[in-house]
């Protein structure tokens, strides 16, 4: 049995580099086309097993040709994908991305074979996440299992982590089941109604969270590294300055970063000194999975 268990989403991302995002009804010329392993869940996953944690990963992928090979990428970056369901008659869910000049980037996202990540599909493996120490999720697959997930995480003890992407509004009832929270500064306005613009904004976002049963927040800043909020105590922990290429994944190679390092019995400061330096150098590159470094790579960078 796995010791992370990471549930969510598998998507192939479909990366195109713009000049700049075209305004609607413009046409622009784009280049550097690509089809990149993506889906928050995957790449969080990868991430994780990539930097070395103990990982199991609960998923659905369509039974087209990406779907196929997807799993045995899974398995060669060694993680148990025996929760990695095929689902027939339906594609792999997909990214459309562009990523500007700048590395910003702009995504529209269709769940198809995510979909099938229902309550019947995390049932069958609810020892697997009572059995882990820590489950981490986002929100690209439907929510009933997701909620499923935690309660069961939940009654074992098992952390739940959950990085709430994208941005939606959720029920009380689970963020009440939830340990640790890492929205960005969107996702932390739409669950908190606060604004996120500077520490004090954070702070009180992050009260808001903490109000609904959640004992650690910690709110990612892009460059400027994470607001963290613990019991009342909230700072800001910098990131790394890197110049940035392509800040896709960056959200995601941080969340399996952390929690790998908190796996492994770091503090939750270095684990997010960690996490940034993952991230940093995941910024510095070009795609999702294709951007998540090594754990020697991310050792020698933060050293
Ligand atoms: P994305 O959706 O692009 O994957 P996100 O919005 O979920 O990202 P961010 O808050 O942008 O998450 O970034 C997460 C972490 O990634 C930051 O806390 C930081 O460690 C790192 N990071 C992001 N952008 C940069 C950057 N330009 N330079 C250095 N580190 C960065």
């Amino acid at each position: 049995m796995s010791q992370l268990i990471v549930l969510g989403s598998v998507n192939a991302d479909h990366v195109l580099q713009v000049p700049s995002f075209p305004r609607p009804g413009e046409t622009l010329h784009g280049n550097n086309y690509q089809v990149i392993p993506g889906g928050k869940g995957a790449n969080q996953a990868v991430a994780a097993a990539r930097l070395g944690a103990d990982i199991g990963f609960i998923a659905c992928v369509g039974d087209d040709s990406f779907g196929q090979n997807i799993r045995q990428t899974f398995a060669q970056d060694g993680m148990d994908i025996s929760a990695v369901h095929m689902v027939t008659n339906t594609p792999t869910g997909i990214a459309m991305i562009q990523v500007s000049d700048s590395g910003e980037n702009s995504i529209c996202i269709a769940a198809a074979a995510n979909n099938g990540l229902t309550t019947e599909i995390v049932e069958q493996h609810g020892e697997k996440i009572e059995q882990a120490k820590y489950l981490l999720m986002q929100l690209e697959t439907p929510l009933a299992g997701i909620e499923l997930a935690a309660s069961i995480a939940k009654a074992q003890g098992t952390q739940v982590v959950l990085n709430p992407a994208p941005a939606r509004s959720l029920p009380d009832t689970l963020l009440a089941m939830v340990d640790i929270i890492t929205p960005n500064e969107t996702e932390a306005e739409v669950l908190s109604g606060v604004a996120v613009t500077d520490a004090a904004s954070a702070a009180k976002a992050a009260q808001a969270l903490h109000d609904k049963g959640i004992a650690t927040v910690m709110i990612t800043l892009g460059s400027k590294g994470v607001y963290l909020s613990e019991q009342g105590t909230g700072k800001i922990i910098p990131g790394f300055k890197v110049q940035a290429t392509d800040t896709t994944a960056a959200g995601d190679t941080f969340n399996g970063a952390f929690v790998t390092a908190l796996l492994e019995g770091q503090t939750m400061d270095d684990a997010i000194v960690f996490a940034h330096g993952a991230a940093a150098i995941s910024v510095t590159r070009f795609g999702a999975q294709t951007s998540i470094p090594s754990r020697d790579e991310v050792e020698h960078f933060i050293a």
